[in-house]
């Protein structure tokens, strides 16, 4: 049922469809299935990246509103801060935000480059506040003190992850499905990095909709398993029940991962190292430290572990972030310490 798709006010930032490649220099080097890349790094929004498929719902719903600015909360790296801003300033909104300094002993790049510095570029109103802080309730403050002042807020939660924002992600599964009829190709899983949820719940909605048993696994960044898994399929059902009251999902239909986090949100691992440098040099492909990484990171792991045995096709979907890359440049000088390549 696609109605409530095509009725929700929306506008359009996002390149859409984002192409799907074959990684058939990973897959080779994996001895493993086909594995395949859905370039939602490529969507086009200053720099590219998920939040523009969220952003096309949300800023629809927030000029619906008649809202005049949109507050919303991510940490000091994040994608959605960058993306956000953007889709403000090319729709005249205020932009306001909390930024949550998650990451504890961080470099000095960690606080001034990649995200922060292009969040910053593209301009708005920024706030910080410590690690561990409730965020939504900041953001509820923040809210009342704009309506106190007259204004007209739009509040978008972390990672634009509300069943609006979710509603471009049920729509990248309808493009999946789409892409996969026409390429003659049948996905066996589709994996990608988790975080605020709102992807996979768009994922997982969009694809129950369509009574499509396609398995979506998600790859935690951030909480514990069953916090994830819990927090996933809370906010795929209520997606679902926005978009077909009558289909319905069970906790079995939620897949998450959580056990390549590591030390926790945007801390780097072995693993995400090792990952985003073959994605550089065997495919030329930017995945990033905090998400897209340790995605790959748990791909790869269950690949190599057997757990994806008898698979012929994987669909990785790449949700950008590259830009904190530059937020990170101990990664490089890691990687070849651990493989002898000395360093400049
Ligand atoms: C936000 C983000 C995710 C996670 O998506 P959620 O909808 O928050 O789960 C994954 N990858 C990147 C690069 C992101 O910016």
């Amino acid at each position: 049922m696609t109605d409530v798709l095509r009725a929700a006010p929306r506008v359009r930032m996002a390149h859409l469809p984002t192409p799907i490649e074959k990684m058939g220099n990973l897959s080779r080097n994996l001895g493993a299935c086909t594995i395949w890349v859905k370039r939602d790094d490529c969507t086009g929004l200053a720099a590219g990246g998920s939040k523009a498929r969220k952003l096309d719902f949300l800023i629809g719903d927030a000029l619906n509103q008649g809202a005049e600015v949109i507050v919303t909360h991510g940490a000091v790296q994040s994608n959605h801060l960058r993306q956000t801003a953007a889709a403000c300033a090319r729709h005249g909104l205020h932009f306001e935000a909390l930024l949550e300094e998650r990451v504890r002993n961080a470099s000095n790049d960690y606080y001034k480059s990649g995200n922060r510095f292009l969040t910053q570029m593209i301009g708005g109103k920024l706030h910080y506040c410590p690690a561990g802080a409730d965020m939504s309730a900041a953001l509820e403050e923040c809210k009342e003190e704009l309506l106190r002042a007259g204004r007209r807020p739009y509040v978008v939660p972390g990672g634009g992850s509300s069943r609006i924002g979710s509603l471009g992600y049920v729509e990248c599964a309808y493009e999946i499905l789409a892409q996969s009829e026409a390429m003659g190709v049948k996905f066996d899983l589709v994996v990608h990095a988790t975080g605020s949820g709102g992807t996979q719940a768009g994922l997982v909605a969009g694809m129950a909709s369509r009574k499509n048993g396609i398995p979506i696994l998600g790859f935690g960044v951030d909480r514990p398993q069953s916090v994830q898994h819990a927090h996933v399929f809370e906010h795929a059902l209520e997606t679902l029940r926005m978009i077909d009251p009558s289909a319905c999902i069970g906790n079995g239909n939620i897949h998450v991962d959580c056990g390549y986090i590591g030390g926790g949100y945007g801390v780097p691992t072995d693993g995400m190292v090792e990952a985003v440098m073959l994605g550089a040099r065997l495919e030329g492909l930017l995945f990033d430290p905090v998400y897209t990484g340790k995605a790959l990171a748990g791909m790869i792991g269950n690949l190599r572990a057997g757990n994806f045995a008898g698979m012929k096709d994987i669909l990785f979907i790449h949700t950008g972030g590259a830009a904190s890359l530059f937020a990170y440049p101990e990664l490089l000088r890691k990687f070849e310490s651990r493989n002898g390549v000395a360093t400049a």
